[in-house]
C-alpha cells in the first residue's frame, strides 16, 4: 500500500514538472499559419466561420505548450504545397512523410495521426463489410497516382476478388461518378472528407506528420517538443481524437458470414482461472476482474453470448479448453506458446514482467529462478541476460511466490499484473519488486481448435478495436468491483499499483519512460560495442563470449574455426568503388551466415576478415562447406556483373578443448589463414604452427626482462625528397637484439605483442628513447632531424595519450616540430572519436601525424578527410612487382592527387628501384622511403649519415 501512495506522489510530482515546463514554454505568442485543405475532414469550418475537427483539436493541444495562435489559410492539396515550400505558411498537418518529400519539407517526429486507405459504396447498396461475393466484378474508382492504389491490389489478390479500376483525377469527380452509378465503389482515405458513403472495407493505415518549410526547423522542434510532453501526459490524447473524428472506427464491421455466425451460435462456455486475480478470479460464485470485462466489451460489439466456469490453476482451465469441455479459457499468456492444441486470439493485455524477490537477496552465484510453465521464449530471454542460473518451474503465481519466500528460488519472473496482487498479500510481507524486466507477456484468449475459424476472427476484430483508453477503463471497472471494506481513499492508494500497470498496459508509459529509454540507449551501446555495423554480425568480442560458452555448454561436441577472408582485398578495395566493397562484405556475410548450421557462429573481426565457428564431422565436409561458400559467392558476384575472381582463404583449427583461452582459439585460426598464399587456399592449423606458437610463448615470457635489459633498439630509417635535395627525415623501428646479438625483428614479435597489450609499453619506451637520442644530440649540438614514432592501433582507447606524449616531449625539451607518429588506418575503425580528439590535440601543439600503410588495409578517400593528419604514407605493398603494376601505379597516382587535393603530403614507402622513384616524381609524391635509399640503420650509422648530409 505504501509503495502505490509513493508511486502515486511521484506521479503528481512529474506532471507538475511537466505543467511548470510548459508554462515557461509558453513565453511568446506566436501566429503560426497552418494549410487547410477543402477536401480533407483533417481541418474543417463550421458555416460562422470558425474551425473544428481533429486537426484543430490537435493543434489547440500543440499551443497549450507552445503558447501558438494559429490562422488558417484555404486551399487545395498542390497550392498550399506550394505555399509551404516557399514559407508563405508554415505548417501543413496531412502529409504523409517520403524521402522524396524530405528533401524539401521538415517532418515531426511522431505522427500527427494515421490515414486509412478503405473501400466506400453509396449509403443505401446492400454490400456488407468484407462481402468479397458483392466485391466480386465491381467497377471501383480509384485517385490517380496514390501510393495506397498498390496496396488495394494487394488486398484484392489476398481475398481473391476480381475488380474493373477506373481512375480519376480529383475526389470531386470519383465522387459524382459514385453517385451516378458509374462505379459502384470508390477508394479513398479517410481524410477525406465523407460524403455520405459506407465503408465496405479497410486494406491499409499509413502515418501522416506536421509538416514545415526547411527553413523552420524551430517550429519543427517545438512541435516535436510537445508532442513528447502530450504524450506524457495524456497518453492517449490522439486514440481519443481518432476516436471522437473516426466514425468508422466505432463501426462494429462483422462480414456477412460471420454476421450469421453469431446470430446461430449457442451461448459459449469460458473456462477461467479463479487463482490470477486481477486477471480472472471467483467473487459470489461469479467471474470478475479484467477478462471478465474484455468478454463483456465483446459481447457488447459483436451480440455473441458467454458463460463462464471457474478452474483451480490456469492450467487446468488451459486443459479444458484443450478437451473440449469448455469452448475457450479467457486467459493464456502468450509464453506459454507451446500451447499448440489452442488457437490463440491478439493479445488484449500487454503486461511486462517483473522480478519478485525477498529483500534480502543475495544474487551472487547461481542463481535460481521460479517460473510458471516452460516457455522457450522467456528462457531464451534469460539465457541472454542472467550469467549462471536454474529454472524451477511451478503451477501458479502463488506458487512462485511460495517459492521464493520458502528461499526454494532467488527470485521470481512473474506478469506485474498478477504479482501486484498477490504480494499484498500479507504472507507474502517481506517480497519485493525489484525491477521491471525488459520483457512482456501477452495476454490472449485460447480457442478450441474445433471451433469454427469465424468465431476466431471474430474475436480478433473486436479485440483490436479496443483502444488503449478502452483498456483502462476495462481495468478500472474491474477494480472498482472489486469487494472491499475499505475506503475509497484507502483503496484507491490500495490499487495503485495496479492503475499503474494499466498504464504499463500501454505502449506509452511515462512512469517507466526514463528506464525504457536508458535500456533502449543501453541496447543500442550494447549493439554498438559488439555487432558490427555494416554486417550485423559479432564482432571479435562478442564473437569469443559466444564461443566460450558454446564449447563449454556442448562439451560433446566437435567444433572448427575458420578464419576467412579474402584474398588481396586491399586492391580490390581501392579498385572497386567503397560502396562496392561495403557491398562485397555484406554479402560475404550474409552467405556465411546462410551457411551455418544451427548451434553455429559467426562473426566478423575487421574488414574481410570473418571467423566461423562449424560443426566438425571431418575435414572433407568442412572443405566441402568452404568450397560451397566460394561457389556461392561467385554466383553473386556474377550475378551483380563483378568480373574480378575474389578468391576467399580459411585457416582451419580444429578445436580440441574448451581449456584454450577463447582469443588464442581463433588466434590459431588466424595463423593457418596467413599460411594461404599462392593457390593454397585453405590450411589447417598444424605442427610447423604449433612450432611458430610455442616460440611465441617463448618470447612472452622474456618480453619484460628484455626491456628491463635495454635489448630492444632504436633502428633509423632514413626518408628522402623526391626530387634529390636529401634526407628530410627518418622513422624509428624497432630491433630486438638479444644477448648472443642475434636480432629479432618486429614482424616475429609486434603482431603477439599486440595480442598480449605489450606493444603499449614498448611504444612509449621507443618513443622515449627518440627523446632521449634527440636530447642529447642537441645537447652535443649535432644536426638532428624530424623522427617518426609508430603508434599502434592499440592506443585508439586511450583517452590520455596525447596529453602523456606531449608532456614527454616538453619533459625532454624536445620541440614537437622534431616528431611525428605514425599510425596505421586500422587505427581509426575503433573508437574513432578518441583517437580523432588524441591526435587534434597533438596536432595543435605542433606534432606531425601521418597516415601509415595507407591503402593496405579497409580505409578509404574518405578517411583522409576526417583524420587530422599531414602527411599520407602510401603503403609498400602498392611498388610490388609481382602485383598488377600497371593498376597499382594508377591508384598510386590517384590518392596523390587526392591528397594534394587536401593539402597532405604524401610519402611512398619500399622504394627499391631508380625507376620507382622516378616514377614516384613524375607523378610528384614528396617523399620516399626504402631500401633503395637505405635499409633500417642502428643509431651510430644513422649518426654519420646525419653529419655526412650536414657537411655537404
Ligand atoms: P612499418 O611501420 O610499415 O615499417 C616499415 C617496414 O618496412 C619496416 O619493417 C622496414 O624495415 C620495411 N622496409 C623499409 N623499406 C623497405 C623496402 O624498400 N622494401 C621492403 N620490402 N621493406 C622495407 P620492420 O622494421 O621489420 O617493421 C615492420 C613493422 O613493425 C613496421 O611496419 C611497423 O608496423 C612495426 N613496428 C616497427 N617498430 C615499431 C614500433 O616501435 N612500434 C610499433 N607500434 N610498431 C613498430
Ligand atoms: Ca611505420
Ligand atoms: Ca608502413
Amino acid at each position: 500500500m505504501e509503495r502505490g501512495t509513493k508511486w502515486g506522489i511521484f506521479v503528481l510530482f512529474f506532471i507538475g514538472i511537466w505543467l511548470s515546463l510548459s508554462v515557461s514554454l509558453a513565453a511568446e505568442p506566436k501566429t503560426v499559419r497552418v494549410g487547410c485543405m477543402a477536401e480533407s475532414s483533417f481541418i474543417r469550418q463550421y458555416a460562422n466561420g470558425s474551425y473544428y475537427g481533429y486537426g484543430v483539436e490537435y493543434l489547440e493541444k500543440i499551443a497549450e505548450y507552445t503558447g501558438w495562435e494559429y490562422e488558417y489559410v484555404q486551399g487545395d492539396f498542390a497550392g498550399l504545397w506550394e505555399m509551404l515550400e516557399k514559407g508563405e505558411i508554415d505548417l501543413l498537418c496531412v502529409l504523409q512523410r517520403t524521402e522524396e518529400r524530405e528533401k524539401t519539407f521538415l517532418f515531426s517526429e511522431c505522427p500527427a495521426g494515421w490515414e486509412y486507405s478503405s473501400l466506400y459504396v453509396r449509403e443505401e447498396d446492400s454490400i456488407d463489410y468484407e462481402d468479397f461475393e458483392a466485391f466480386e466484378g465491381m467497377r471501383i474508382g480509384f485517385l490517380e497516382g496514390f501510393q495506397s492504389n498498390l496496396d488495394f491490389i494487394g488486398y484484392a489478390g489476398r481475398s481473391g476478388f476480381q475488380y474493373i479500376a477506373c481512375s480519376y483525377q480529383t475526389a470531386e469527380e470519383m465522387n459524382a461518378a459514385l453517385e451516378r452509378g458509374e462505379v459502384d465503389a470508390v477508394t479513398r482515405t479517410s481524410l477525406l472528407l465523407d460524403r455520405g458513403q459506407r465503408l465496405v472495407a479497410r486494406y491499409a493505415a499509413a502515418p501522416f506528420y506536421f509538416s514545415s518549410g526547411k527553413q523552420n526547423a524551430e517550429l519543427i522542434a517545438e512541435i516535436n517538443a510537445a508532442q513528447r510532453q502530450i504524450r506524457l501526459e495524456t497518453p492517449y490524447f490522439e486514440e481519443e481524437l481518432q476516436e471522437k473524428y473516426d466514425p468508422d472506427l466505432a463501426d462494429h464491421t462483422l462480414t456477412l458470414a460471420e454476421g450469421e455466425y453469431v446470430q446461430n451460435a449457442p451461448v459459449i462456455r469460458v473456462g477461467y482461472s479463479g487463482d490470477l486475480d486481477p486477471v480472472s478470479y471467483e467473487q459470489d460464485g461469479e467471474m470478475m476482474g479484467v477478462s471478465r470485462e474484455m468478454f463483456r466489451h465483446i459481447s457488447d460489439k459483436t451480440g455473441l453470448q458467454f458463460s463462464f466456469l471457474q478452474y483451480n490453476t490456469p492450467g487446468a482451465a488451459m486443459n479444458a479448453a484443450i478437451s473440449g469441455n469448455v469452448d475457450m479459457v479467457a486467459c493464456i499468456e502468450t509464453r506459454n506458446l507451446n500451447v499448440q492444441e489452442l488457437s490463440l486470439t491478439e493479445p488484449y493485455f500487454e503486461v511486462p514482467l517483473v522480478m519478485v524477490a525477498k529483500n534480502d537477496t543475495d544474487m551472487e552465484g547461481t542463481i535460481r529462478i521460479a517460473l510458471r510453465g516452460a516457455d522457450r521464449e522467456l528462457e531464451d530471454y534469460i539465457a541472454r541476460v542472467f550469467e549462471e542460473y536454474e529454472l524451477c518451474y511451478y503451477q501458479t503465481p502463488d506458487e512462485c511466490l511460495d517459492a521464493v519466500w520458502h528461499g526454494d528460488a532467488e527470485f521470481a519472473l512473474e506478469n506485474s499484473f498478477l504479482v501486484s496482487s498477490a504480494t499484498r498479500k500479507s504472507r507474502y510481507a517481506g517480497l519485493q519488486v525489484n525491477m521491471v524486466v525488459d520483457y512482456n507477456t501477452r495476454i490472449c484468449i485460447g480457442v478450441n481448435r474445433e471451433k469454427d475459424d469465424l468465431l476466431l476472427g471474430i474475436l480478433n476484430k473486436t479485440l483490436q478495436s479496443v483502444t488503449n483508453s478502452g483498456r483502462t477503463q476495462m481495468v478500472a471497472h474491474a477494480l472498482a468491483k472489486k469487494r472491499t471494506e475499505l475506503s475509497w481513499a484507502e483503496m484507491l492508494a490500495d490499487h495503485m499499483d495496479e492503475l499503474i500497470i494499466v498504464f504499463l498496459c500501454g505502449a506509452i508509459v511515462f512512469l517507466i519512460i526514463g528506464r525504457r529509454v536508458k535500456q533502449k540507449k543501453e541496447r543500442i551501446l550494447e549493439q554498438m560495442a559488439y555487432y558490427d555495423e555494416l554486417t550485423g554480425m559479432r564482432k571479435q568480442e562478442k564473437f569469443q563470449l559466444d564461443l566460450e560458452r558454446a564449447l563449454r555448454t556442448n562439451p560433446q561436441r566437435k567444433y572448427a574455426l575458420l578464419y576467412l577472408n579474402i584474398d588481396r582485398f586491399q586492391y580490390l578495395n581501392t579498385v572497386l568503388r567503397r560502396e562496392k566493397s561495403d557491398e562485397m562484405i555484406d554479402l560475404l556475410g550474409r552467405l556465411i551466415n546462410r551457411s551455418l548450421w544451427q548451434g553455429e557462429l559467426s562473426g566478423r573481426l575487421y574488414a574481410d576478415h570473418f571467423i566461423l565457428l562449424y560443426e566438425y564431422r571431418g575435414r572433407s565436409e568442412l572443405l566441402e562447406r568452404f568450397e560451397k561458400l566460394q561457389h556461392s559467392l561467385w554466383e553473386s558476384m556474377s550475378e551483380r556483373e563483378v568480373s574480378y575472381k575474389v578468391v576467399l582463404h580459411a585457416g582451419i583449427y580444429l578445436v580440441e578443448g574448451a581449456e584454450e583461452r577463447c582469443e588464442d582459439l581463433v588466434y590459431r585460426a588466424m595463423l593457418a589463414n596467413q599460411m594461404c598464399q599462392g593457390g593454397i587456399e585453405s590450411y589447417f592449423f598444424d605442427e610447423y604452427l604449433e612450432e611458430k606458437l610455442h616460440k611465441e610463448l617463448k618470447i612472452e615470457s622474456m618480453m619484460e626482462e628484455a626491456l628491463g635489459k635495454d635489448e630492444f633498439k632504436t633502428f633509423f630509417q632514413p626518408k628522402y625528397s623526391t626530387d634529390g635535395e636529401g634526407i628530410i627525415g627518418a622513422e624509428a623501428l624497432v630491433r630486438w637484439i638479444r644477448e648472443d646479438g642475434s636480432i629479432v625483428y618486429p614482424n616475429d614479435f609486434i603482431p603477439l605483442f599486440e595480442r598480449n597489450g605489450f606493444i603499449l609499453q614498448l611504444d612509449y619506451y621507443m618513443y622515449q628513447k627518440v627523446l632521449e637520442w634527440l636530447r642529447s644530440r642537441l645537447d652535443r649540438q649535432e644536426p638532428v632531424i624530424r623522427i617518426s614514432v609508430n603508434l599502434s592501433r592499440l592506443h585508439n582507447g586511450d583517452t590520455n595519450m596525447g596529453m602523456r606524449l606531449s608532456e614527454m616531449a616538453i619533459e625532454y625539451g624536445i620541440p614537437p616540430e622534431l616528431i611525428e607518429f605514425e599510425l596505421t588506418e586500422s587505427a581509426f575503425t575503433d573508437h574513432a572519436d578518441n583517437i580523432l580528439e588524441q591526435l587534434g590535440y597533438l596536432r595543435e601543439r605542433g606534432f606531425s601525424i601521418s597516415i601509415d600503410d595507407f591503402g593496405a588495409g579497409y580505409s578509404s578517400l574518405n578517411l583522409l578527410r576526417s583524420v587530422p593528419a599531414d602527411i599520407l604514407k602510401i603503403d609498400k605493398a602498392f611498388l610490388d612487382e609481382t602485383e598488377d603494376s600497371e593498376r597499382s601505379s594508377f591508384i598510386i597516382r590517384d590518392i596523390v592527387a587526392m591528397a594534394k587535393d587536401i593539402h597532405m603530403e604524401v610519402i611512398c614507402e619500399g622504394v627499391e628501384t631508380a625507376e620507382q622513384l622516378a616514377f614516384l616524381r613524375e607523378i610528384r609524391c614528396d617523399y620516399a622511403q626504402g631500401y633503395y635509399f637505405s635499409r633500417p640503420l642502428p643509431e651510430s650509422r644513422f649518426e654519420e649519415i646525419l653529419m655526412e648530409r650536414s657537411s655537404v
